[in-house]
């Protein structure tokens, strides 16, 4: 019998039938036919330390034999106090308070209901608007969905989401001669919207340094930094979506770090449990925070999900924190294996915009086509790289590798011969 599952972004009608995984272990993958592949992306960039790490399963079992999940409301837990309490020193000084929800959307929609709200609270209600980057991805969810920039993931959607005004977002890679001026004119662009209507905005949200789902798109810290200065003189609020360049993916702990900015408002969610638990954090500045202390009931903040802080998540998130901190050149050191690979996709003909940032690194593949996510070179990288042990998940035409932080030198220069030979078949 097939199976009744309906599976995320997937065509069921005509795409082939899901791989059976049996299990995990550092970056490999054991598929039911008996097929080791490596886990390149991990796992929609979610694991960091590689599959089944034992530290964090332990952690898990034993947060289990204690307690598995309570009421987050009016209730409170050491793994939830715990984590708290490790996480903010890593943060950019500007948060403080942490809110948690269980995935990126969540943390996403919290964040936009704190910065409405936030306005409200403060009898500004004329702040009713948000501003956002073209080629953003915020999360799937309505409120997530409507801060992204508009595709073809969306469209279907359109007349159910709130609108947004979008500015274009300054996307560089190695080589590129034009990046200061593509910064100049983004930055003018929000300029102008916030000159114009100085009270309209309620925030300015951005993925800082690499919009993922985008395409793998990246900025400069640079750019960032006048961001957050146009923005703070503004007196609008900066919301960082950290769900996917949080925990080291950039290169540093976070991009605000990276990028030393400080935005008001900070969605974590992807590597905050190693890839193992579903578990998000919306983290604020104590002035946020404090518009919400009233008297008033109308100014608390009403949201909350049924797992909210899971202590299951939370564990997993202390092992995977406690990982990091022991070691942070695992996410340190890779960007130097990276820029040599770049270096050697310089002069190749069939890629263009090689760029990278810390752990990932992205490219554009020159094919007759549209570019775009349904580009169909991705389906053929895609059915490539199975068959050289690579699980490989193109956006459309943009290739890249995410791989877990484990992965070494030897499996990485394994990676990049594979997409030379991948690339080597394009040309033909
Ligand atoms: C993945 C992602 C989200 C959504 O997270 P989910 O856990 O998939 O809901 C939001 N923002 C960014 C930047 C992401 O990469």
């Amino acid at each position: 019998m097939k199976s009744p599952i309906w599976h995320p972004f997937t065509q069921m009608k005509t795409s082939p039938e899901p791989l059976k995984v049996l299990s995990g272990k550092g970056i490999w993958l054991e598929l039911e036919d008996g097929r080791q592949i490596m886990d390149l992306i991990s796992s929609w960039w979610v694991n960091i330390h590689g599959h089944s790490r034992p530290e964090i399963a332990k952690a898990i079992y034993d947060q289990a034999q204690t307690l598995e999940h309570v009421i987050f409301a009016g209730f409170t837990h050491d793994p939830a106090e715990q984590i708290a309490a490790r996480l903010i020193p890593h943060l950019p000084e500007s948060v403080n308070r942490v809110f948690f929800s269980d995935n990126g959307s969540t943390a996403v929609e919290v964040a936009l209901k704190m910065a409405w709200q936030y306005w409200r609270n403060r009898d500004e209600a004329g702040r009713n608007k948000f501003i956002a980057f073209e080629g953003s991805y915020h999360g799937d969810t309505v409120g997530a969905m409507s801060a992204g920039s508009r595709s073809i993931f969306s469209r279907v959607f359109d007349e159910l989401m709130f609108d947004v005004d979008y500015v274009s977002f300054p996307a560089t890679f190695n080589g590129d001669d034009k990046v200061g001026k593509k910064e100049g004119e983004s930055l003018a662009e929000i300029a102008r919207l916030l000159d114009q209507n100085p009270e309209r905005y309620a925030g300015v949200i951005i993925e800082p340094l690499v919009q993922g789902a985008g395409g793998m798109r990246m900025c400069r810290p640079e750019f960032l930094q006048k961001l957050s200065k146009l923005v703070r003189e503004t007196g609008t609020l900066l919301i960082y979506d950290e769900v996917m360049t949080g925990f080291g993916r950039t290169g540093d702990w976070f991009a605000s770090v990276k990028s030393r900015t400080r935005p008001d408002l900070m969605c974590l969610s992807k590597g905050l449990t190693g890839g193992f638990m579903p578990l998000s954090v919306t983290a604020c500045s104590n002035e946020i925070y404090e518009a919400f202390l009233s008297d008033d009931p109308v100014k608390t903040l009403y949201h909350g999900h049924s797992y909210t802080a899971n202590p299951l998540g939370c564990a997993a998130a202390l092992a995977s924190l406690s990982l990091l901190e022991n070691n942070p050149g695992v996410f340190q050191d890779m960007q130097a294996h990276h820029q040599t690979f770049a270096a050697v996709l310089a002069g190749n003909h069939v890629v263009n915009r090689v760029r990278v940032c810390g752990t990932i690194i992205a490219m554009d593949i020159a094919t007759g086509e549209e570019e775009g996510y349904l580009n169909r070179v991705s389906e053929y990288i895609k059915k490539q790289g199975l068959e050289k042990k690579m699980l490989l998940r193109p956006l459309g035409d943009t290739l890249y590798l995410m791989p877990p932080y484990c992965i070494t030198i030897e499996e990485l220069q394994t990676a990049y011969d594979g997409i030379l030979e991948i690339l080597a078949g394009l040309k033909a």
